[in-house]
């Protein structure tokens, strides 16, 4: 698989706009084989398949913001967060029993980091859901480590020349969420309120908490 991993940084698509998408049927009928057998095999019923799916699409970034917004407002936790990320989530409720290690990583005024898996679409799940689209594209894994100023630009999000913007490329065993800065301007706001800043795209880098208008 290294060689196939080494191959992707190298095709047409690193220069291809992040939201183009990639058809792969090969991997839709794989899917379909490989499921139906597990099927046939007595391995997994369609109803467990259908359960998981179903949990899958429960977990939404709104459940990451609510941890992004408590470490914001009380240090002790933010700091169990940063040592534990999966003991902090699940101090919120968050069951991350069946997830890779999360690692958190602070944004400071001087560091900013950005997710990426250039393997191919390792994601903290239990905690933000399921990838969107263009995280999974070929184009962001590829151009992310090599242009990140510029695919965050794209992004819409321009960071000072001296900010370090420091790529994490996530593994299967490592999943890496973002605490992004917390804006100025919302001294005294309850976690409630601040949770409504914190957007799916800050907690993997590509953006930042949006500053209240
Ligand atoms: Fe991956």
């Amino acid at each position: 698989m290294s060689g196939d991993h080494h191959d992707h940084l190298h095709t047409h698509d690193d220069h291809a706009p992040i939201g183009a998408t990639e058809p792969r049927p090969e991997y839709a009928r794989l899917e379909r084989a490989v499921r139906e057998l597990l099927i046939a095999k007595g391995v997994l019923t369609a109803e467990d398949i259908r359960k998981q799916i179903e949990l899958m699409d429960s977990r939404t970034p709104a459940m990451g913001a609510k941890i992004v917004a408590r470490a914001w407002v009380d240090p002790a936790f933010k700091a169990r967060l940063m040592k534990d990320a999966k003991a902090a989530a699940d101090e919120m409720g968050v069951d991350t029993s069946n997830s890779a290690t999360v690692v958190a990583l602070e944004n400071t005024p001087a560091r900013h980091h950005v997710v990426v898996c250039t393997l191919c679409s390792c994601y903290p799940k239990a905690i933000l859901g399921v990838p969107p689209a263009w995280y999974k594209s070929s184009a962001y894994r590829a151009r992310t480590v090599k242009e990140p100023r510029k695919v965050l630009a794209e992004f819409g999000t321009f960071l000072p020349d001296d900010v370090e913007i420091r790529v994490v490329d996530s593994t299967a065993d490592m999943r890496y969420l973002v605490v992004p800065m917390r804006p100025a301007g919302t001294e005294g706001w309850s976690e409630d309120r601040l949770a409504a800043l914190i957007g799916r795209d800050s907690m993997i880098g590509t953006a930042l908490a949006t500053t209240p208008a």
